[in-house]
Parts: structure tokens; C-alpha cells; sequence
């Protein structure tokens, strides 16, 4: 189910400090939200001692709120010559504010100007689930799960070295502090985890004893006469630290740049190697894609990841854009009218359950549709304002734009072996190319000649768009799709497609395939595409990995092998040192940004940006554990 959220408003006390009226409780203490984050909570987890020298330091926040700690915590890292080089900083808020509420209750503290601005021009749509936040050069990672921290704690993996214990009052907002809160903490907790809050009430104290956290009372902060201080007791282990970073990627397409991108941001060393002459030959070379998700009424884990892909991509686009080398993009939102009649009221109603914020989806009516496209068109869609088009291979081509990503073009892999501590990589002709302790196969439908991916059910399928002579005044000039798709115009052209056909080899433009394209337009902009030029049938043909589910692949690659049908994903065998980044299909755009944070986050031991169920469901060992489920059935592949 789509959880709805009801964003937080900005209310103030008589004395002005923020107020929940909902809750019947302040945000935080009279005397100062800053000196009792510097009080209690840094002071109260040892910081910035005890995040000095490492690496990489895990905060796990119980409530967001106005970020007032998040912030705090922000500003002392800052100011710590010794601090830590990553600080992750994982928070869930049940009643996110907006963006400009935000702005507002910062303005009240203006040492944190600079952070809160930074904070706010990137916070997120409030959409429910989990939205990762790169900020300060990547240095600063902020993980914001909006939903009920009930649900949101048993479904995030993070290790974390000090936990913020900050709801409203135990009295106010008992689930926040029960025992099962304290239990789904502790699973959560690296060794030596330990926590404070301001908080010392006799029950709470109980519960986190309950859930193995020691804690003492010390003194309180602005003449609160006591605060607590704990450390977690019980078993816990600590996240992976990978020693060596180097990876090898196989492909320099969206999903080979994606993760080549991501793992050099976060330190590694990544040589990207592709038989093509250069990034973006293959199915990410086409002239343009499309950003948007796909919701459902049921909120299905397809309808979740497209959200997250969307937003996550979105971002992404975004931070290039303030760079030196950012990717082409429109950001001219997506239009996505019904098929008919009875999709349009499915449509409606999806907008009508879920209420989803204006900025990130709209049902709008035929008049309006025809009003946003400039085409008059017969029925109503979804309207996504944060949707895109973008230029995949500019995006391939940013993605590779860090000094600590090599290229190799020309250079076509045909065989793995696996060393002690790595992989040698070979050409058909048995010369080594390359070796490295991580390999990432991001090479579309090569990946299945590739003995050690075999237990993959990738398939090859072809897509033809077509190329539509076109000019900036003329529309549509946002994305429109019903079926298909169609895009503004790019330097005087149009992408209009696209056809989506499995195991055809076929590299040659088709006019039977042209023809159908324009069929789809005609279908999506009545009697647009007899205003189409003659084309001889201009396009483009590309072989996209695709996956039986339309789920892609992304993960460690399973060995071959029989598991019982109710086997656990983690019971699967994998081999050491070998992930996927496949099975996009026609999602590439969609899919590359929020996976490759995924797959860079597990290769790093980060705290993950997918919930463990989304993560579950793009693991490439799935099929395996349903492929065992089927035989037990009687049921053949
Ligand atoms: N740490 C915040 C700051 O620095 O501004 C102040 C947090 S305020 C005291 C408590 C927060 O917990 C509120 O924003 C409230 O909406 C949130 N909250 C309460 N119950 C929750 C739940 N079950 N799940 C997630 N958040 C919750």
C-alpha cells in the first residue's frame, strides 16, 4: 500500500519555539534547538571524538523534523579538522515539512544559513520511502526514510556507530520509544554503538535495557537536571570495509558510467572497458530517453522503484548540472495519457488513494492535457511536472568525467578467471586485459556470453525509434507517452518509439517498425503524424538487456545451483567479486541512477538507499529461488 503522508506545519509556541500541535509538543528545547544538539545528542554519543580518524561515521536519527541536529551535526563535522571522511546521516520523519517551512524555521538561526540552504534546495518531493541526499562533495550523506519509523527501521540496511533518540515526548508519541523501536534499533547497531536523548523516563530506560543498550543518566542540557546516555551491549556486527578499491566495469553505458560514477565518488579506483570505440554505442546512444515512474494502485515494488529511479535520476541530473561537464536534459515533465477510458478512471483513482504532492504527480483532464502538450488530445493522464527528457549518451559521457575513472575502448572481454584475490580478465584471443578484486558487468546483451552470468535470464531485446524532423516552436514540448512515446524537439528532431521485440537480432532500420512507431504517435497525438515529413524511415536500432520480471538485475551473480523453493536470497552462493548492472530493458534512464547508489552502496558497506525489499527484488539470484519454486510446481522455465 502506498503510504500517504501528512506533511508537518509550522507552528510556534507562545515563547516561539516550534510547535506540533498533532503531537501537543515543542521540536525542540526552549533555550535552543542548536545548544541542545550540541548537549545532548553530539556530546551525548562522544562526537566528534568518536568520529575522528575513521573513515566513514553512521548517525541513525528516530525524528527529522526541522533537521535542526541533522544540521548541528553537520556543522561541528565541518568544523572538525580530524573528522571523519564520510558521515552518513540516516534520519526518518513521519511528517516531513516542506521545503519552504524549512527555510523558514532555519531563518531563526542564522549560523546555519549556508547548511540549511544547501539542505533545502535539495530536499526531496515527500514521497514516501527512502530519498538519499549527496551533499558537501559527497562527504555528507544524508538518508531521509519519510514514512513511519515503525516500518521504515526493519526495512533499511545501515550499521550504525550512534543513534539520536529524538521524538516527541514518550508520553506524546509512545510508539517511538516502545520496546519493539528499541529492538529494531539495536539490530541496527555497529559494535560499540551509543546513544543519547534527552529523554529519561523510567519505561524507556526499560526498553532500550530490554533491547541490550546499557544507559546512565548525566547531566541535562539548560537546567534539564539529566539526560541519557547509552552503548549497546549485545552482539552486532560491523559493516564490510572493502580494503582494495579497484573494480573493473564492463560496458560504458548508462549502467556501466552509472556505477563507475558512483564508485569513484565514493573513493574507488574504476577502469571502464568497452569493445566499442567509445561510451554509448549500444542501446544508451539513442537521441533521448525518458525520466518518469510508474505508480500503481497497490504501490508494487515496480511502481517503488520507478519512484525511486525518477528521483534519484532526477538528482543526478541536477548535480551534474553544477559541474563543469553536465549532462543534456530537458526537465519539461512527462505526460502520460490514458489508454482509454477505463485506464483513465485507474489513473484518476491511483491520484485520488495516494494524494501525492502536486510537484511529483497530477491526474489532469483532457482540456488540461491538451493545454500542457499543446496538442488537442481525447482523454486525461498522469502529469509528472519533475519528469525528463534526457540525452543518454551526454549523461554516459558525464558519468565517466572523474579522475579516478580510466577508459579502455576497443577493448572486447570473452573470459573470467578468478584469482585468489580477484579476476583476470581476457580477450578471445586469451591475452590478459585487465585484473581487479571487483567486476561490475554492465555490458547490455554481451553479458550473456559471459560464462560465469549464465545462471541470468537475460534476453536481447531489440527496440527501433524513429526521428522525426521537428522544430522548438512546434509541439509537444513536454514528453507525451500513451504506449509509446514522443519527445520535444532536439536539435530539429524528435524521438518517437519506441518497438520492443525479444530475441531479434535484426540491426538494420525496419520501415514495418517505423511505421508501427508512427502508428503509436498518431495513437498519442491524434493526427499528428500525418504532419510528419517523409523520413525514409529515420531512426536509430538498439539491443536493450531485458529481464522476464522488467525488473533489472543488479547485484552479486549467483553461482549455478539447485536451492529449495522457500531458500532465503542470502542462502544463494555467489561469486566472489562478481556483480551485475542488467536487465534495464527500455527502463535504462529510470533504473541506472538510484541502482548504481545501490550497488556502489553494498560494494562500500554503506547504509543502503533501497529498502531491503526493493534491493531483494532487483537481486539477480531471484530467479534461481523461482525457478526452483516453479519446478516444485510442475512448471517448466
Ligand atoms: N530531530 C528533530 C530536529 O532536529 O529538528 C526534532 C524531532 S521532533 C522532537 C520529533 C519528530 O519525530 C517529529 O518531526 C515527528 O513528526 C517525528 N515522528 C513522530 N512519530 C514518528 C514515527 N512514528 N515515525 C517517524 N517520525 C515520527
Amino acid at each position: 500500500m502506498y503510504e500517504t503522508l501528512t506533511p508537518a506545519v509550522l507552528e510556534f509556541a507562545d515563547d516561539g519555539t516550534p510547535w506540533s500541535a498533532p503531537f501537543g509538543d515543542v521540536y525542540h528545547a526552549q533555550a535552543g534547538a542548536l545548544g541542545q544538539a550540541r548537549h545532548v545528542f553530539l556530546g551525548g554519543n562522544a562526537l566528534p571524538r568518536r568520529w575522528q580518524g575513521r573513515e566513514r561515521f553512521v548517525i541513525v536519527e528516530t525524528g527529522f523534523g526541522l533537521g535542526l541536529n541533522f544540521l548541528a551535526t553537520w556543522a561541528a563535522w565541518r568544523a572538525d579538522a580530524q573528522r571523519c571522511e564520510r558521515l552518513h546521516f540516516v534520519s526518518f520523519e513521519k511528517h516531513p515539512f516542506r521545503a519552504e517551512d524549512l527555510r523558514r524555521a532555519h531563518a531563526a538561526i542564522p549560523e546555519l544559513a549556508e547548511l540549511s540552504t544547501a539542505l533545502c534546495t535539495r530536499w526531496p518531493s515527500l514521497t514516501p520511502g527512502l530519498h538519499r541526499l549527496w551533499l558537501d562533495d559527497d562527504r555528507v550523506v544524508l538518508t531521509l526514510y519519510f514514512g513511519d519509523a515503525l516500518d521504515g527501521l526493519g526495512r533499511i540496511e545501515a550499521r550504525a556507530d550512534a543513534f539520536y533518540l529524538d521524538g516527541f515526548s514518550p508520553a506524546r508519541n509512545p510508539e517511538l520509544w516502545s520496546e519493539r523501536v528499541c529492538h529494531q534499533l539495536a539490530a541496527l547497531a555497529a559494535p560499540d554503538a551509543t546513544l543519547a536523548t534527552w529523554s529519561v523516563s523510567g519505561q524507556v530506560r526499560r526498553h532500550l535495557a530490554y533491547a541490550r543498550f546499557e544507559t546512565e543518566k548525566t547531566p541535562g542540557y539548560a537546567g534539564k537536571r539529566e539526560m541519557l546516555q547509552g552503548r549497546y551491549t549485545g552482539a552486532a556486527t560491523g559493516a564490510t570495509q572493502p580494503t582494495d578499491r579497484r573494480a573493473i566495469v564492463l560496458g560504458a553505458g548508462l549502467a556501466g558510467t552509472s556505477i563507475a560514477n558512483r564508485l569513484a565518488r565514493l573513493g574507488w579506483k574504476i577502469e571502464v572497458m568497452d569493445a566499442a570505440p567509445g561510451p554509448a554505442m549500444g542501446a544508451s546512444g539513442n537521441l533521448a530517453g525518458v525520466l518518469r515512474p510508474l505508480p500503481s494502485l497497490d504501490d508494487n515494488r515496480l511502481a517503488r522503484l520507478t519512484r525511486a529511479g525518477a528521483l534519484a535520476g532526477r538528482q543526478h541530473l541536477e548535480a551534474l548540472d553544477g559541474t563543469d561537464h553536465p549532462a543534456r536534459w530537458g526537465a519539461t515533465g512527462v505526460l502520460h495519457l490514458a489508454r482509454d477510458p477505463v485506464h483513465e478512471r485507474r489513473q484518476r483513482e491511483v491520484v485520488e488513494a495516494h494524494r501525492p504532492p502536486a510537484d511529483f504527480l497530477r491526474f489532469v483532464d483532457a482540456d488540461e492535457a491538451g493545454r500542457i502538450c499543446g496538442w488537442p488530445v481525447a482523454l486525461g493522464g498522469w502529469w509528472f511536472p519533475r519528469g525528463a527528457w534526457v540525452n543518454p549518451p551526454s549523461l554516459c559521457v558525464a558519468n565517466l568525467v572523474h579522475p579516478a575513472i580510466r577508459t579502455r575502448f576497443d577493448t572486447a572481454v570473452d573470459t573470467l578467471e578468478r584469482t585468489t584475490d580477484g579476476w583476470c580478465l581476457r580477450d578471445a584471443g586469451g591475452t590478459l586485459v585487465g585484473e581487479a578484486p571487483v567486476v561490475i558487468l554492465a555490458n547490455g546483451v554481451g553479458i550473456r556470453s559471459i560464462a560465469q552470468a549464465s545462471p541470468l535470464p537475460v534476453r536481447s531485446a531489440r527496440g527501433q525509434v524513429s526521428h522525426i524532423p521537428a522544430t522548438d516552436a512546434a509541439p509537444p514540448n513536454t514528453v507525451v507517452c500513451r504506449l509509446g512515446y514522443v519527445t520535444p524537439a532536439i536539435d530539429g528532431q524528435r524521438c518517437a518509439g519506441a518497438t520492443f521485440t525479444v530475441d531479434d537480432e535484426d540491426t538494420a532500420l525496419r520501415a514495418a517498425d517505423h511505421a508501427d512507431n508512427l502508428a503509436k504517435l498518431d495513437f498519442i497525438l491524434p493526427g499528428y503524424a500525418e504532419t510528419v515529413p517523409d523520413t525514409h524511415g529515420a531512426g536509430r536500432v538498439g539491443f536493450r538487456p531485458a529481464s522476464p520480471d522488467r525488473l533489472p538485475m543488479v547485484g552479486a551473480i549467483p553461482r549455478p545451483g539447485e536451492y529449495a523453493s522457500d531458500a532465503r536470497l542470502d542462502a544463494v552462493e555467489r561469486h566472489p567479486g562478481l556483480y551485475a548492472m542488467s536487465g534495464f530493458g527500455a527502463r535504462g534512464l529510470v533504473w541506472s541512477s538510484a541502482v548504481a547508489d545501490q550497488l556502489a552502496a553494498e560494494l562500500n558497506g554503506d547504509p543502503q538507499p533501497l529498502e531491503r525489499d526493493l534491493r531483494e527484488a532487483i537481486d539477480p539470484a531471484r530467479f534461481l529461488i523461482r525457478r526452483a519454486r516453479r519446478s516444485l510446481l510442475g512448471k517448466d522455465d
